[in-house]
């Protein structure tokens, strides 16, 4: 029997004989430059594997493709040559700790799913409103007062008591350590200016109106943002930064940049007279500015700042000042800013956002998604991600449950972009991984709850947005979206 491999590789021969493959199997290793990057060429030849790579990231990789050669084929193998490298240099996951706190030994579990399936990013969202989960030796009461919230009142998922929690240091180390050997760097976000209500929870003096506020309860967009007319915003802001890069390691680190209101802005003085010392009149321009000189600290420091794609909106934000992660809405500054060669992660919210039910996103349609047509240029979709947003989900079985197999699917789409061999071909492999995959420790739906009736998608989806004002818009662009 032929072997199941996801991502499927770009290219496998079959050439003739019959190898037996097993977990004793020899593997010779060699080096030629002349392999891309990531990239790798395995044999299979009188029981022998043989990889030729050029970094050590490629023979990771082809080891892995030998672990799902084993596991699949058996003893009996035929005989075979593959030659693979990635479409995209980034290859991401996300999970959101914020909202709700996950055990280290479980993200491991779920970085080991990731790394089977050649994944190379783990961007791990640490705060936001509903909690700050990073400890600040500068701001000890960020994880102090901003780890703890007073119950959850997230829609379709309350629970009464007091909800707290954070990492160490050292457990973050653990978690880095352990990306670094399976190739995969550790993205951590800590947002800015929005999405700060832990932050203000802490440090009240941070926010326009000075007033002290708690953790928040439930899911949503919040008024209570960072006071950019408040110069001391900077020492807490660069404070935290530094303790964030010491920590990780990587070149990246994600500033947030989302769903920030203006209301207060609009409001406070001293917003108002920084703005005009900026001879800024639009308060887009104004938040553009903030993150652009974030973007230049973490810059001096070594590192790319990421910001969601809202930031663009003011059109301070050059290509040489940030990556950007697209996910919803205005398409036209992020067609921009890639025309003028900027790079882009595209998560995009109706395919790529995992948290959401199977039948607002299909895995079908997540699959056929084109990540390499986004936008005008299509060379500047530096990778795609597969994001894991938690307000909905409190329990590590919650989330295998919704991520997989649509990491693996994305995964496949960010390995194989454009001559992916197709969601039927996907699923059947899938099923024969589906014993090495849970033997990361992740638990898989059964086949049949991966399968979605089409007549229930609608009851469905009105159930998963009981509540929510503007159902009809969103329920309209689920179904828009192609
Ligand atoms: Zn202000």
């Amino acid at each position: 029997m032929k072997p199941a491999i996801i991502p499927q590789p770009r290219k496998i021969t079959y050439t003739g004989g019959i190898s037996r493959a097993n977990a004793l199997s020899e593997i010779k290793i060699s080096h030629s430059s002349e392999i891309p990057s990531e990239g790798y060429r395995l044999t299979l030849k009188n029981d022998i594997f043989h990889i030729i790579c050029s970094d050590d990231a490629g023979e990771y990789y082809a080891r892995n493709t030998v672990k799902q050669i084993v596991s699949t084929c058996g003893c009996v193998c035929p005989d075979l040559e593959i030659y693979d490298f990635p479409a995209f240099a980034y290859r991401g996951l996300s999970l959101d700790c914020a909202r709700h706190i996950f055990e280290i030994s479980d993200i491991k579990k779920l970085i080991d799913a990731a790394a089977l399936c050649k994944m190379n990013v783990f961007h791990w969202h640490l705060t936001d409103d509903q909690g700050w989960r990073i400890p600040i030796d500068g701001y000890p009461l960020l994880t102090q007062t901003g780890s703890r919230r007073k119950k959850s009142n997230f829609r379709g998922l309350k629970e009464d008591g007091e909800y707290c929690g954070f990492y160490q240091k050292d457990e973050i180390r653990e978690i880095v350590g352990y990306c670094a050997k399976r190739h995969i760097e550790v993205i951590p976000e800590a947002e800015m200016p929005g999405h700060t209500t832990a932050i203000l929870a802490s440090y009240p003096e941070f926010g326009c109106t000075g007033k002290e506020i708690k953790v928040q309860t439930k899911e949503g967009i919040f008024d209570t943002v960072l006071c950019l007319g408040n110069e001391k915003i900077y020492d807490l802001i660069f404070a935290i930064l530094d303790e964030i890069c010491e920590l990780f390691p990587g070149r990246y680190i994600h500033i947030g940049g989302d769903e920030t209101p203006r209301t207060e802005w609009k409001k406070c003085e001293k917003c108002a007279k920084k703005a005009e010392e900026l001879g800024i009149t639009d308060l887009d321009a104004f938040q553009g500015q903030f993150i652009k000189s974030v973007a230049a600290y973490l810059r001096s420091k070594g590192k790319t700042a990421i910001t969601w794609n809202e930031s663009l909106k003011g059109g301070q934000l050059e290509p040489g000042d940030v990556m950007v992660q697209y996910w919803m809405g205005n398409k036209e500054y992020t067609d921009d800013f890639m025309s003028k060669g900027g790079r882009i992660i595209q998560s995009d919210f109706f395919h790529y956002y995992c948290d959401y039910p199977l039948a607002m996103t299909p895995l079908k349609k997540t699959y056929d998604f084109e990540p390499e047509k986004t936008g005008k240029k299509a060379d500047s979709v530096y990778g795609i991600e597969a994001e894991m947003w938690t307000e909905f989900i409190n329990t590590f079985e919650g989330i295998c449950e919704k991520y997989i197999p649509r990491l693996q699917i994305i995964a496949e789409r960010a390995w194989c972009s454009d001559d992916a061999p197709g969601f039927d071909s996907f699923m059947k492999r899938f099923e024969r991984l589906r014993a090495l995959t849970e033997q990361c420790g992740v638990k898989i739906p059964a086949s049949e709850k991966l399968k979605i009736n089409p007549l229930l998608r609608i009851p469905k989806i009105i159930e998963f947005f009981a509540g929510v004002p503007d159902f009809n818009t969103i329920k309209n662009s689920i179904f828009n979206s192609k």
